[in-house]
């Protein structure tokens, strides 16, 4: 049983890694073998707090990031439904992630090997963004809230 499945598995739906990456001293390493959205930057306070600036962060299908290190990966429990992945030993921000979007990982980009190949297309919280940064006016800029539902959230890809 399974067996067709497993052969469509095998046959170009793993269309290897994307990305790889990993905290400032090594004890997580990651890499991603999916897609990865374009980056928003998250300037609500929590993200400003934990970053030291702001939140900067890809995304992709949990199913598709793989860990080839995460010794040192804990986990902030900010609040009941969301969260923050640090590295216990460096001290780096690696992930945020929410139980409404479960199967979504976010990933802070600067986390990425360089090239990433990404662009930064949004920005949310802006109305909450430190008094020392210039905000982009390049990119769409959203006041508050997550515009989940706005048509020019995107899912993946770079086609915003
Ligand atoms: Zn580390
Ligand atoms: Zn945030």
């Amino acid at each position: 049983m399974g067996l067709r499945e497993d052969a469509s598995m095998g046959d170009g739906s793993t269309t290897g890694v994307q990305a790889t990456g990993g905290c400032e001293c090594g004890g997580v390493r990651y890499r991603v073998e999916g897609a990865l959205r374009d980056v928003v930057h998250c300037h609500c306070e929590p993200c400003r707090r934990i970053t030291g600036h702001h939140m900067a962060a890809t995304a992709a299908s949990v199913d598709d990031v793989h860990f080839e290190s995460d010794a040192t990966l804990d986990w902030y429990q900010r609040t009941s439904t969301t969260r923050y992945g640090f590295c216990t030993t460096c001290g780096s921000t690696l992930f945020w992630s929410a139980t409404d979007k479960a199967d979504i990982l976010s990933i802070a980009a600067g986390t990425i090997d360089q090239p990433s190949g990404l662009v930064t297309i949004m920005a949310i919280y802006a109305d909450e963004a430190s008094d020392f940064h210039r905000l982009d006016g390049t990119i769409h800029s959203f006041g508050r809230d997550r515009p989940v539902d706005d048509p020019s959230w995107p899912v993946t890809g770079g086609d915003a």
